[in-house]
């Protein structure tokens, strides 16, 4: 029989919108040392907005960007939705469509194939990437949109960190925790959220492909148990390989809900640093 001491932690945890699968999944929670985050749609918001178009007729490249996210769970494919809406323009059908997880997004339209994802990408499918005038900082995140090696233009979008996730990792740290971001965006953006959050240097991997991430948590879990808190897009595997899976409940997917052992419900990475207290507790009491 479940000790009562974690019955009633499970649900005080519940109460701060942190769902564990069982007790297990508690008594693993008091074991972590690391906890290891996904950052697009767990450390930032996910409401990614469109900042800059570079392309020489913006609704035409609208048209055949968002015909292809049309097909995509991706927050940019959002961010994407929400600019053609606001700019009453309709996509483009796109056939054919096919999901390269942390690099884009391949289909075909009425005049052919079509690619859009990052620079890896696109460093793979154009003859050359053309020099974006008036592009600003550079710490955005970048998408390349062509067809075959031409290039027809890009996107920037722009996420933010949640507002809880600063305190949230600040809490975990106090608790002893060791602390990482792992993210398939480009290390400029990664650099300035994780700057944003506190993270260090050592603390920050980007330009990870989905393998990537569950060999970083392999690397992580050689140390200590480990925890990986992600939303699913991109980072299932990685939600796996971690002794312990966490999911962000509402902005999270179906697939990382069902990969995880735990859901963050409220999305309050402060609720995630007390839950963790909360099982280092109960495991001191039950020992
Ligand atoms: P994160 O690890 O931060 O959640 P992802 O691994 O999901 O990011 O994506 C990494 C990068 O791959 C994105 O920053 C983007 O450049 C590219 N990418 C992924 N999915 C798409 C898509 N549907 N459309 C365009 N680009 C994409
Ligand atoms: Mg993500």
């Amino acid at each position: 029989s479940v000790p009562a001491a974690i019955l009633s932690a499970l649900s005080a945890a519940a109460r701060g919108g942190v769902l564990f699968k069982g007790g297990a999944a508690l008594e693993m929670l008091a074991e972590v040392r690391a906890f290891a985050f996904d950052k697009t749609g767990t450390l930032t918001t996910g409401r990614a907005e469109v900042t800059e178009i570079h392309a020489a007729d913006p609704a035409a490249f609208l048209r055949k960007l968002a015909g292809l996210e049309a097909h995509s769970e991706h927050p940019i494919a959002d961010a994407i939705r929400r600019e053609i809406v606001a700019r009453n323009l309709v996509p483009d059908p796109v056939i054919e469509v096919l999901a390269h997880p942390s690099e884009g997004i391949t289909g075909r339209d009425a005049e052919g194939p079509i690619w859009a994802g990052n620079a890896r990408m696109a460093a793979q499918m154009a003859a050359e990437l053309p020099h974006l005038d008036g592009m600003s900082d550079g710490a955005q995140t970048l998408i390349w949109l062509g067809r075959g090696t031409q290039v027809l233009g890009a996107v920037t979008v722009a996420d933010r960190p949640r507002a809880s996730s600063r305190a949230g990792l600040d809490a975990l740290r106090q608790g002893g925790a060791q602390l990482a971001m792992m993210t398939g965006d480009r290390r400029a953006v990664a650099e300035r959220i994780g700057a944003e959050l506190g993270l260090t240097g050592a603390e920050i991997h980007a330009d990870l492909l989905p393998q990537d991430k569950v060999a970083l948590v392999g690397t992580l879990a050689g140390r200590g148990r480990v925890a990986f808190v992600g939303d699913g897009v991109n980072d299932a595997a990685a939600l796996a390989r971690a002794d312990v899976g966490i999911a962000m409940g509402a902005a999270g997917s179906e697939v990382a809900l069902q990969a995880a052992d735990v859901a963050l419900l409220s999305e309050e990475m402060s609720q995630l640093a007390a839950a963790h207290r909360l099982a280092r507790r109960t495991a001191r009491i039950i020992r």
